[in-house]
């Protein structure tokens, strides 16, 4: 099982001896005492502490790290002083689990190799193990086969470890890719990080990669380092404990997306139906060839198993370019809504591609009005806004004969809409936005941001708008939950629709797409409600 590490900054005694059963508390199996500016009297005090805090059938296990100013970390000291350090640490029966050095002070110092080689493995004197470590604080390094020879060749080590700074989720994937190769090289364990933002996903997914450790902070919020997740959200969210190696990997792409609640969303239905998966968050810059190189990384990582990806903005008409370029398949109305929000990868390498917002769409907007979608037939429906959302929702009633009025501010984009769709799918018309108080029609939908957090006083339509209790009233925004929009269709007793509900329903449906079972809604609409906090 990968244990969770919480590192501890010593540098006087106290606040690491008290940190460190709020660590356990929080749900810590292990601390790194990073000792760069402790004295060697205050690193034997709180190694001596740690012991007296129980956890399972022993006591707290630690990693003792001292990081050299040379290599990222604060000591200021000499190699030997340092060695000094470590033997001084490894004396008598408070000898911390693991011992962790860097690399290139392995390579430099003679002392060093001396004093670790005769204290860590089965033979040492200590009881130690030895934990090699290579960070590159600015990138991925360019020959990762050369780093791996050179750990190799540290024969005292029980386990590697390797960290660069990521600058793209490619440099994530990097990591995750690495834990092959390293299988394919050395038997010894293996530990690979990408820090920062971009890297997360190595973070989030050391377990089913079984790493023997993953760092994470004991806030309930995490970030004491960029892109370090707390123990709370890997455990309660990532999946943490169900993580292994047949786990499949689903994730939302999108830029941002660390606002998404697709991941609290989907992995709430996994935990429910006892799937064995997990989603996570995948940040791809804007453009079609970041779009590419991301899924194409991610599709050829060897051990991921990605099972499917939500898209969002900015890469739903990417997705489709992508699904179809590499020979993948989607039903017409995707075709011709032009973007997808679905990619599901088949275990045979195949791809197919859906779109969830307009069906999604359409599924609360029934539900509200207590019919099928049949019963959109002849309606007459206004869509505000012109946008990716209205495309979709546009292209739904359409195909179900609704007879549909696109509002939008710029009227340009409102009538090329309509004349994609008018005549080949439906009835489609478009109208300026200072027309849409001339005619009343049976559904109103917001498709544009107004009224949006926080600007939550806007309203996309004017007060005296002539509704009443047949009219139904659709605001795609769901936060705020209930917009002013909403609040003025209450008012009129007409029926309302929340925007939450399209996010639900959609994901919903992909979720049976990603698992090929039921969704469960229960479950996925709690979890919903609850990050959006929905009471
Ligand atoms: P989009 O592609 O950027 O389109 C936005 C549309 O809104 C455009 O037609 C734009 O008009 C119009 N607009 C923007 N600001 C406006 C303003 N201040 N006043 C009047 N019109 C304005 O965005 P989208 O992807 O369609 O998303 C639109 C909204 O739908 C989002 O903000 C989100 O709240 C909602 N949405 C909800 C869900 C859900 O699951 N509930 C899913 C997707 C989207 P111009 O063409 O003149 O710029």
């Amino acid at each position: 099982m990968t244990k969770l590490v919480v590192p501890i900054f010593v540098t006087t005694a106290a606040p690491a001896i008290t940190a460190m059963p709020l660590a356990v508390a929080a749900g810590a199996d292990m601390v790194e005492l990073r000792c760069d500016l402790a004295e060697a009297s205050v690193i034997r005090q709180v190694l001596a502490a740690r012991r007296k805090i129980k956890l399972g059938h022993g006591h707290l296990g630690v990693i003792l790290t001292i990081r050299s100013a040379t290599e990222g970390g604060g000591f200021v000291g000499s190699d030997d002083t340092l060695a000094g350090l470590y033997q001084q640490a490894m004396l008598g029966p408070d000898a911390p689990e693991f011992v962790d050095v860097e690399l290139q002070v392995w390579r430099r110092s003679p002392a060093i190799r001396n004093v670790l080689t005769n204290a860590t493995g089965p033979q040492g004197s200590s009881g130690s193990q030895l934990i090699v470590s290579s960070h590159d604080w600015t990138e991925c390094p360019t020959d990762l086969d050369a780093v791996l020879t050179t750990m190799y060749e540290v024969h005292a080590a029980a386990i590697f470890k390797l960290v660069w700074k990521a600058h793209s989720i490619l440099d994530g994937v990097r990591a995750l890719a690495l834990y092959a190769r390293h299988a394919a090289g050395d038997a010894r364990q293996f530990l690979c990080l990408a820090m920062g933002e971009p890297g997360v996903i190595s973070r989030l997914l050391a377990a089913k990669f079984a790493a023997p450790f993953n760092f994470a902070t004991a806030e309930s919020q995490g970030g004491s380092a960029p892109g370090q997740p707390s123990l709370a959200q890997l455990k309660n969210l990532y999946r943490w404990t169900s993580q292994r190696k047949s786990t499949r990997v689903f994730g939302v792409v999108g830029w941002p997306v660390g606002h998404s609640i697709s991941p609290v969303i989907h992995n709430a239905g996994f935990t429910a139906i006892d799937f064995d998966g997990v989603y996570v968050p995948l940040a791809v810059e804007p453009g079609y060839d970041k779009f590419c190189a991301a899924l194409d990384a991610i599709r050829q990582c060897p051990g991921l198993n990605p099972g499917g990806v939500s898209v969002t903005i900015p890469h739903k008409h990417h997705a489709l370019r992508y699904v179809l370029e590499r020979g993948g398949t989607m039903d017409d109305m995707a075709r011709h809504i032009g973007a997808i929000n679905t990619i599901l990868f088949a275990l045979d390498g195949t791809m197919t591609g859906l779109n969830t917002d307009y069906a999604g769409a359409l599924i609360a907007l029934t539900c509200a009005m207590g019919v099928d979608q049949s019963g959109l037939r002849e309606k007459q429906v206004a869509v505000l806004g012109a946008g990716g959302a209205a495309r979709a929702i546009v292209a739904g009633l359409a195909a179900w004969e609704a007879e549909v009025t696109i509002f939008n501010r710029g009227i340009d984009k409102a009538a090329a809409l309509a004349g994609e769709f008018n005549g080949r799918i439906g009835m489609v018309c478009a109208v300026p936005m200072e027309r849409l108080r001339e005619h009343v029609y049976d559904i109103y939908i917001n498709c544009t941001p107004v009224g949006m957090s926080p600007n939550t006083t806007a309203s996309p339509v004017p007060d005296d708008i002539p509704w009443n209790r047949q009219t139904v009233v659709f605001d795609t925004v769901y936060n705020p939950h209930e917009t002013q929009m909403l609040q003025l269709a209450r008012s009129r007793g007409s029926v309302v629709v929340h925007g939450v509900e399209m996010l639900i329903q959609q994901a919903l449906l992909q979720f049976t797409g990603f698992t090929g079972q039921p969704a469960p809604e229960s479950a996925m609409r709690q979890a919903a409600l609850a990050a959006l906090n929905i009471g």
